[in-house]
């Protein structure tokens, strides 16, 4: 045993993480054989551009706000301001009367998540996740020595089951993480799913005496197709705490920059809001980044080129089509979650990567195997060129 690194380090060293370390092997590669040759499906990073606006914001915050405010200390929920301007957005948007309390500017949807574990969770809680899920929620639980419940997945379609949603839920359930759109599934849970979940949860919560507490990460929340509707959970569930982030929707995931919204109706919300700014706080952020706070206010109805996200989805459908895959349509976010011909998703993953230069994630990356994921936020000519390979691919498995 180690005399410096702590016993959970040492784990998190041991297992690293599957999805950085195929994105070095990326790069790697790409050396290698050239940029040209490397079909790189494995990272989350937005591919398309910031709004010209969020650069155009940003200096003009810069030109225009005082040294102080630029780039003082502020309250550790953030800026009134920025969110004030954030719950009018919100309550355009979705009909809903949020006030600039009911929002805490975090560094991320990342941040907004371990706040939230932070204000929620005792150790022994559990924390209820479906998979396939973002792994990272694992250890986000288990700093606060909380325990992961894992839903099992539920193929074809990935919406939760609720028979084992009901199942996984005991006297211990502190909070049930969803995000919706899925990543890595593309999935979207529609209304009648929510309300659906919500009911398993009041039921839960009358049965057990204590609140359950709804955690929504939503960083995909704006990147959706075919006019699908994402429910706005606060409206469905009382016990609801947002995580946002503007990592996706705007394309900024190196700023930092999200927020957690707590709304009233939320048991004990007062607290859980002055909880929150003392999380911010005590994980070590302090507070958000304060021009990223200011600028993200000027740009609040702007968005990344969903459509070029779009695009991508088609001609990685095409091909997959093409190559006799089996997928989840996506219909929201930039991954895409193919089937894998053999059981061993680890196998293809690994095959893919040493005979035809495709480099994808493994669903037991998401605690899902047998499936892979494809991240298509991609130049779009990648996809083209790996078009072909795609269809060896599934040649060499006798798809086609
Ligand atoms: N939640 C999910 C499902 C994600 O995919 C990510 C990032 O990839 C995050 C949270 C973290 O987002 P942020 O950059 O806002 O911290």
């Amino acid at each position: 045993m180690s005399k410096v690194i702590s016993v959970e380090m040492e784990r998190l060293l041991a297992t690293g993480s599957t999805l950085r370390a195929m994105f070095e092997e990326g790069k790697k590669m790409r050396k290698e054989f050239g940029d040209e040759n490397v079909y790189d499906f494995s990272l989350g990073n937005p591919s398309v551009p910031a709004p010209t606006e969020f650069n155009d914001a940003l200096k003009e915050v810069i030109d225009t706000t005082d040294s102080m405010m630029l780039h003082g200390y502020m309250s550790n929920a953030g800026y009134e301001i920025s969110r004030e301007a954030i719950a009018n957005d919100l309550n355009e948007r979705f009909g809903t009367s949020f006030r600039m309390e009911n929002v805490t500017m975090t560094v991320g949807a990342a941040n907004a998540l371990v706040v939230s574990m932070k204000i929620l969770i005792n150790p022994g809680d559990e924390v209820i996740v479906f998979a396939p899920f973002f792994l990272e929620y694992r250890n986000y639980i288990s700093d606060f020595g909380g325990v992961t419940v894992v839903v099992p997945p539920n193929p074809p379609t990935f919406m939760p089951d609720m028979e084992q949603f009901a199942a996984a839920i005991t006297e211990k359930t502190r909070a049930v993480i969803i995000d919706n759109p899925n990543n890595p599934t593309g999935v979207v849970y529609d209304e009648a799913t929510i309300c659906a979940m919500a009911n398993v949860m009041e039921e839960a919560e009358q049965k057990y005496g204590h609140p359950i507490f709804l955690l929504s990460d939503e960083p995909y929340r704006e990147i959706v197709y075919d006019q699908v509707e994402v429910p706005f959970l606060t409206k469905y569930y009382k016990n609801t705490l947002v995580c946002y982030s503007y990592s996706k929707s705007m394309s900024l995931p190196g700023e930092r920059i999200g927020y957690l919204l707590i709304p009233d109706e939320a048991e004990e919300s007062e607290r859980i809001i002055a909880a929150s700014s003392i999380g911010v706080r005590v994980l070590g952020c302090v507070n958000a980044p304060s021009l990223q706070q200011l600028a993200i206010i000027k740009v609040l109805d702007k968005r990344t080129d969903i459509g070029e996200y779009e695009k991508n989805r088609k001609a990685l459908m095409d091909a997959m089509d093409a190559a006799g895959f089996e997928y989840v349509k996506p219909q929201g976010t930039f991954y895409m979650f193919v089937k894998t011909p053999v059981e061993d998703d680890t196998e293809f993953v690994t095959k893919a990567k040493e005979d035809f230069h495709i480099l994808c994630s493994s669903g037991a990356a998401f605690d899902c195997p047998g499936y892979v994921r494809f991240a298509y936020c991609v130049d779009y000519d990648m996809i083209r060129r790996a078009t072909p390979h795609i269809k060896e691919l599934g040649h060499a498995y006798g798809l086609n």
